[in-house]
């Protein structure tokens, strides 16, 4: 390919200098040279925008500013950091490597991509990026951003993500920074993909690529790169039951590690419809239990007065849930039956404790948020 040069190495490089956004992680690296930063930012990147990530990113620093502070939090406080943002497996892993690091590594950081790779939830992507930025490792980064970006240098008018694609995309990163500051010219192409390279209205007039872009040569940037290969979507049918004792107060329950959603976050009682059956996601549900979310389907369907509930849409990954939410009456003894783990709220407190969207959607459908 075309522009692994060290001519464009060069001009990047003047360009990422002068135009790059002072984006939190940036600065706090240039400033403390602390491998945390940018650790932590590309974790919360990950299928998730910058604007998203900035508030997120700046409360997290302030509970845990070292790698250690996150290796003696618990899962929970962990969780409560990141809420709202998803995904949060990508969390728990980020916890287990900070364990790694602080304990068993005594705070010695990786020095190579491949040592990278041997920390919890790090894979070849997450070590490019690391590697390139904190230690100066000739290693190419390619996302989205950077996938339509070549697709246009190029004028290709496939879809951008396909496999073999991505193998020659990833050479061309690499033999790029080859050429020297790998960190700042993979975040030079992300930066111009995300902000002048943008799907529908690039900005070529001020793009430092102009002079060896095909596309804008051929005016070809509106089929340049073609529809992506989409994801497809498996729909699925959840009811999260928001059981409430008759003194007003909430049962909240950690889900288990087995569950097939939202593992390990505290949240309401979950379950999933196969068949006809609901069954409970990662625990065995009580049939009383069962028998009320059955009994709430059809008030749903007739949309009865006495509805305690609502239906509502989500999405995780690549499920598209549609949602049921069931407000449950239950004594003491049922709550046992149901989570002997669990503990109970004021209304007022719950929320604090809701770390995923699809419980607080679920309270909220139920106006109790
Ligand atoms: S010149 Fe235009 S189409 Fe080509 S890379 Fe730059 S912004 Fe994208």
């Amino acid at each position: 390919m075309t522009i692994a040069t060290l001519e464009t190495n060069k001009s990047l490089y003047k360009w990422y200098s002068a135009k790059a956004r002072p984006l939190p992680w940036r600065e706090l690296w240039r400033i403390h040279k602390d491998p945390w930063h940018i650790w932590v930012s590309e974790i919360m990147l990950q299928q998730t925008v910058i604007k998203a990530v900035i508030p997120v990113y700046d409360k997290f620093f302030s509970l845990f500013p070292s790698v250690h502070s996150l290796a003696s939090a618990t899962s929970e406080d962990v969780r409560l950091a990141v809420r709202g943002l998803g995904y949060y497996r990508r969390f728990d892993l980020l916890h287990k490597g900070a364990i790694e690091i602080s304990k068993n590594r005594k705070g010695q950081w990786p020095k190579s991509f491949q040592e990278w790779l041997t920390i919890p939830g790090v894979g070849s992507y997450t070590a490019s990026a690391l590697s390139s930025i904190t230690l100066n490792e000739h290693q190419g980064v390619v996302d989205g951003n950077v996938e339509r970006v070549l697709c246009r240098i190029h004028d290709i008018r496939t879809a951008p993500n396909l496999p073999a694609l991505k193998q020659q995309f990833k050479q061309t990163m690499d033999q790029l920074v080859s050429h020297g500051n790998p960190g700042s010219i993979n975040q030079a192409i992300m930066e111009i993909g995300q902000t002048i390279c943008t799907p529908t209205q690039p900005s070529c007039d001020v793009c430092p690529l102009n002079k060896h872009c095909l596309s804008k040569k051929n005016k070809s940037q509106s089929i340049s790169p073609g529809p992506k290969v989409k994801t497809v979507f498996q729909e699925i049918d959840l009811a999260i039951v928001i059981p409430r004792l008759a003194n007003g107060r909430f049962l909240l329950v950690k889900r288990s590690e087995k569950a097939r959603f939202l593992k390990s976050t505290v949240g309401f009682p979950t379950f999933i419809k196969v068949g006809n059956e609901w069954q409970g996601d990662g625990f065995q549900a009580p049939p009383w239990l069962v028998q009320r979310i059955h009994a709430s389907s059809i008030r749903q369907q007739k949309r009865s007065k006495e509805n305690t509930g609502k239906t509502f849409k989500h999405s995780i990954t690549k499920y598209k849930i549609l949602a049921q939410s069931v407000l449950s009456t239950i004594s003491v003894d049922e709550a046992r039956q149901l989570d002997g783990t669990g503990f109970f709220l004021d209304a007022n407190d719950v929320e604090a404790k809701l770390v995923s969207n699809l419980d607080r959607k679920a309270m909220k459908s139920i106006r109790l948020l």
